[in-house]
This record gives C-alpha cells, structure tokens and sequence, in this order.
C-alpha cells in the first residue's frame, strides 16, 4: 500500500501555507457535515494568499502545530473490556478539533468547560474500536487515514494513527476479518484502502448502510476518489455486506440502523453475557449534546431523523444494562445515562 507523503490533505508538518491548500483539498464535509457557514474556504485562501508569505492571519494564531496535534492524541489511555464472551477496546486515529459552533450556533464555550478548552477547543478523538471473538476480529470504523483536513470555523481533525494503534493492541491489519462502518465520512473510511484503490485490511469484508452507499458512492456525497474506487472494486463481491436492516455480523455483535447523521448510519451492538455496549458512531457525536437542550451535530444530514435516532439510543443507554460510546466521544471513554445526565463509567 502506499501513501502520499506530500499534497494537500496528506500527513504533514503544518505549516502557514497549508491552510489554504488544505482547504481547498477538503473533498467531503465528513465529520462536522461542514458546510461553511461565515465564509467559503476560497475566501479563506484568498485572505491567506493577501496576508503573505510568513504572516498568518488572524484565524490562525495559536493553532496548534503537529507536533502539537501529535502529542495531543496520546493524551489519554486506551481500556480493554470484556463483554461476555468478546473483548472490546479502542483505537484512537488522531484528533478532531471541534467547536462550540459544531454543536450550536449559540452554543459558548465558557458554557462547558469540561469539554472546551481555553481557546474554545475540544479535542475529540477519531475514534475505532477492535471487537475480538473466537477467530474473528472486528474493526468498527477505519478513521481519517494519513490526512490533514480543515473545516470551516478553525475546526479540522488529523488522523494517520490506526494501524500504530493497531499495533500497540497486537493486531495486524491482515488479522481484521470484517470492518463495520458506521458510516461513510471521511473520518470513518480512511483506511480503508490506500491510495492506489488497493485494500488495507486485505482479508476484511466491509459492512455498511446501504442508504449510505447509495449516498456516498452512487450518489452526491463527496468521497476521496481511491476511497471511491476502492468500493466499487468490492462491488457485488462477498468482501462488501449492504445493509437495509439491523443484521447480527457475529455472534454477539449486530449492526443496529440508526440513520440521520447519514442516511445509512449505522451503530454496532456487542452484547454477550448479559452485559451490553453500543458503539454510537456518530448518532451522538458527544455525550455534551445528551445534556444540553438543543445541542445537535453540524454534521446531521437530516436531523430529525438524526433526533429520533439519538432517542432510540438514549432509551438503551438509560436502561441500566447498557454504556455506550461514540467515535468522538472525549477518550473514548464510555458511560451510560443516569437521570437524564452522562456518566462514565470508567475511572480516570
Ligand atoms: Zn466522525
């Protein structure tokens, strides 16, 4: 497999001419759904390319460098759980830096301070998770890959982590057996296959919403075109699984439909031995968005349906049985809904 070490979009030290450039290369609003709002990222490059060489404009000042982004993402420390008869952990791609704006217009980020930095930052992981059971290893979402992408508002996600992260959890991509998209944004397909089309995973089959191929690969979503070229490569093979409805992928673990963010969004239930967890995706972007009134996902393709899947998923996460965790939830660190407020459920 190959990646590119240079160009826009690629994996490198930041740099003052990298803005521009990487906005200009964002080929989906993935994640955050990221449609600018205060301005387009054309107007950005060209307030760049009038500033100069050398002299950042002011929407750049105290953005963090690589070595930053880097040193953020091994901030916090992995888990392994057991349910039942499976094993579960996470795998962090990089970071996705969001603000207040992702989840409100109006939303300030004085207003949670648990979640928001002093510079109105919440650094947010890229979020895999790798479920064992018997022979089988199953990988839920496939990150950002090796890419830098920018989003309107100062927001923008680094990924380029997973198969380090693999590593540490002793698993080679040649293990993983079945790879569950949640969905097909750009931070959830990343790895997927390299840049010559060709498959990272090469023993994998890829399960996914139908809706959601329909979206993304047949239809107008935005896709990376090796991303693209890689599916339909898969197409009508055995290695690609669409799916209409909730469908058991293993003993134990069930793709669940949750559509809204996306219209094929799925999440995945893993549920063996009387315990229960959900890996969300991004149907809760962040738990903050179950405690404040309002607070939504600039990504949601269509949120009311996106509202009437978070409901179905809180009644769960309420039922006393179940902790879940999101794709971007704050270290990865899962929790379930007590009285109508998040608790987590391991300790720090
Ligand atoms: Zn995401």
């Amino acid at each position: 497999m190959a990646f590119p070490l240079a160009g826009a979009g690629s994996l490198r030290p930041a740099t003052d001419q990298d803005h521009p450039a990487s906005s200009a290369g964002v080929r989906d609003q993935g994640c955050a759904g990221r449609r600018p709002r205060r301005r387009p990222d054309s107007c950005r490059a060209r307030r760049h390319q009038a500033a100069g060489a050398g002299h950042a404009p002011r929407e750049h000042r105290g953005r963090p460098q690589q070595s930053h982004l880097r040193a953020g993402m091994h901030a916090w420390q992995g888990w392994r759980m057991r349910v039942g008869e499976l094993e579960l952990c996470p795998v962090s791609d990089g970071s996705f830096v969001a603000r207040p704006r992702y989840f409100d217009d109006d939303a300030h980020p004085g207003a949670r301070p648990d979640v928001f930095d002093r510079d109105g930052a919440a650094w947010l992981p890229i979020g895999c998770f790798v479920i064992r059971i018997g022979d089988r290893v199953i990988l839920v979402d496939a990150g950002l890959g090796p890419e830098l992408q920018y989003l309107p508002d100062d927001m923008y996600l680094v990924g380029g982590q997973l198969l380090t992260g693999l590593r540490a959890v002793d698993v080679s991509p040649g293990e993983v057996s079945d790879i569950v998209c949640t969905h097909l944004h750009t931070d959830h397909v990343g790895w997927l296959f390299d840049q010559h089309a060709d498959p990272v995973f090469a023993a994998a089959t890829i399960w996914l919403g139908a809706k959601d191929w329909d979206h993304f690969v047949d239809g107008p979503g935005e896709m990376a075109a090796h991303i693209e070229a890689g599916f339909r490569r898969c197409a009508g093979t055995p290695r690609l699984r669409l799916l209409n409805q909730d469908t058991p992928v293993a003993e134990g673990v069930t793709a669940v439909m949750t559509p809204g963010h996306t219209p094929g969004h799925l999440s995945v239930m893993v549920e063996s031995g009387g315990s229960r967890v959900l890996l969300l995706g991004d149907a809760i972007t962040c738990p903050v968005q179950l405690e404040e009134p309002g607070w939504h996902s600039l990504g949601d393709i269509d949120p009311v349906l996106a509202e009437r899947s978070r409901q179905r998923l809180c009644l769960w996460l309420a039922d006393g049985r179940t902790i879940g965790v999101g794709a971007h939830f704050p270290e990865l660190r899962p929790g379930h809904l007590a009285t109508a407020e998040w608790q987590p459920v391991l300790s720090r």
